[in-house]
């Protein structure tokens, strides 16, 4: 979608430290990061957010649930992380992209 940063990255137009890609999902590091491991993990597909959840199809959401889990692993996440994904004005959303943000190795911002 024109105008939509996430999608900006997904196409490259706007650089990115992509840790993981493939036809449905990428996961880029967080530009400020909030814990020592912060991580953006996006559909490709433009999906606004968690509110719109009829616009991913049940097996999409799954594998980005799979990825993130991936993501946990080789990130050595082994004792534990967290996985937020902010909706809306008053949940903090900043970009109308649906993104979950992995966060791991404690040092947890406020807020997050
Ligand atoms: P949210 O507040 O849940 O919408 O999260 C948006 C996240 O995108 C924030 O944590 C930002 O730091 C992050 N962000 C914004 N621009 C970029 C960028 N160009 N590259 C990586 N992360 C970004
Ligand atoms: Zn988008």
């Amino acid at each position: 979608m024109e105008n939509c940063l996430f999608c900006k990255i997904i196409n490259g137009s706007i650089p990115s430290d992509i840790v993981y890609r493939d036809e449905h999902v990428v996961a880029f590091k967080d530009i400020n990061p909030q814990a020592p491991v912060h991580i953006l993990v996006i559909p490709t597909k433009h999906i606004a957010s968690l509110a719109e959840p009829e616009a991913a199809d049940g097996e999409m959401l799954q594998h980005v649930f799979s990825v993130i889990a991936k993501l946990a692993k080789d990130f050595d996440l082994k004792n534990g992380f967290r996985v937020i994904s902010n909706v809306g004005e008053d949940g903090g959303q900043t970009v109308k992209h649906l993104h979950f943000h992995l966060l791991g190795k404690r040092k947890f911002a406020e807020g997050f």
